[in-house]
């Protein structure tokens, strides 16, 4: 339950959650509490809970338990980045000799985390197509400690059912990940599925303006979310006030924001799907996705994110990128403008030569929130 003692929607929680007016000036928002220590009142008397921001922040505070309520867990942290929540995670769960399920696709810096710096403490992984569960149940060892899964994955929107692999995961008492930084809380609640943690990047659709860079893990279990908040505390990787202030203000827009991306990302993939230099479209909203059936299971819609393939290789998929003048050229996604660039140059680089690389003739669209009708026009243009 919350403050207001009844049940609410996602968008109301999204608003309200962990954000009741400020208790020392009615101040409607959250103010940001630009501070590192706290005085105490005598020795061990703290006021508020609070004695150091790398340990606790009331800013943070506020977001972590509005991300808490949107992803229907018990316990929420927010970081520096997402690749510092993944660190943490990684850290609290894992021991050398120890072993994670990866999957086929997902952002090129999740792989470098594992192969370049978690393997270098022992710990092995392998890749498997998350979207076939039996591919997943064969590649568990006795070791094996996490199944990981980004749904709808990066870059080849690839879709993985979140419910079929908990039951998996839940007989082989191994945790199941999900990275739901493509979908957001508001189309897709992995906990609510049986996954164990929730990973997010914050610097996408939750903050949603391009201006900030965040990260996330949620949990329902208590006793994990205690031991995540301790990695937290003692490496320090934490989000400050005024990057959680940005976050829980683009949270506030989430649900309206989320609604329009899918739309405009429905009728550019139309435009796509027609476009006779346009070989290859993946969107789970597509009925021609494999994902498809999952995707409309397990998700409320289908999201911002579209990738496609193009005639004419790299060159041509790169001619794209830099010809679009409305879609931004640039790295990241989620944000209020459209975004567009060439995976396997930019945020794939460093999934060349693994199971994980991506085709060269691919390009991927952040499709943002303008006229739609502006956005079709860009790409046309783009797509000669
Ligand atoms: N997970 C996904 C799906 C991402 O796309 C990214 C970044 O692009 C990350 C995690 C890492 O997040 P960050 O860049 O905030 O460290």
């Amino acid at each position: 339950m919350n403050e207001h003692n009844f049940p609410q929607s996602f968008e109301t929680r999204a608003i309200h959650a962990g954000q009741p007016a400020d208790p020392a000036t009615g101040a409607v928002v959250t103010p940001i509490y630009q501070v590192s220590t706290y005085k105490q009142d005598g020795v061990g008397g703290l006021r508020g809970g609070y004695e150091y921001s790398r340990s606790g922040n009331p800013t943070r505070t506020a977001l972590e338990e509005n991300l808490a309520a949107l992803e229907g867990g018990r316990r929420g942290l927010a970081f520096a980045s997402g690749l510092a929540a993944e660190d943490c995670l990684l850290r609290t769960l894992l021991r050398p000799g120890d072993h994670v399920v990866i999957p086929n696709d997902a952002y090129g810096g999740t792989f470098r985390l594992f192969a370049r710096v978690v393997e270098q403490w022992g710990v092995e992984w392998s890749v498997a197509d998350t979207s076939d569960p039996a591919a997943v149940r064969a590649a568990l060892r006795d070791r094996t400690r996490a199944i990981w899964v980004e749904t709808p994955s990066n870059p080849l929107l690839g879709v993985t059912d979140i419910a079929a692999l908990a039951d998996i995961a839940r007989t082989a008492g191994v945790r199941l990940v999900v990275d739901n930084t493509f979908a957001s809380p508001y189309l897709q609640q992995p906990l609510a599925l049986g996954a164990d943690v929730v990973v997010h990047s914050t610097t996408k659709y939750m903050g949603g303006h391009s201006d900030v860079v965040g990260g996330a893990l949620v949990t329902a279990e208590a006793e994990l979310g205690e031991q995540l908040a301790f990695h937290q505390n003692a490496m320090g990787a934490v989000a400050g006030p005024f990057d959680c202030w940005l976050v829980m203000r683009g949270i506030k827009t989430l649900a309206v924001r989320m609604d329009r991306h899918s739309e405009n990302a429905t009728r550019v993939v139309d435009l796509l799907t027609g476009h006779p230099s346009v070989t290859q479209v993946y969107y789970p909203g597509l009925p021609t996705h494999p994902g498809h059936e999952v995707a409309a299971k397990q998700m409320r819609a289908f999201g911002g994110m579209v990738s496609f393939r193009v005639e004419g290789g790299e060159e041509a998929a790169v001619r794209v990128c830099n010809r679009a003048r409305l879609f931004t050229l640039g790295e990241s996604l989620g944000g209020v403008e459209s975004l567009i660039e060439h995976p396997g140059l930019m945020t794939h680089a460093s999934v060349n030569g693994s199971a994980l690389e991506v085709p060269a003739d691919l390009v991927r669209l952040s499709v943002g929130i303008e006229a739609a009708d502006d956005l079709l026009t860009d790409l046309t243009e783009a797509l000669g």
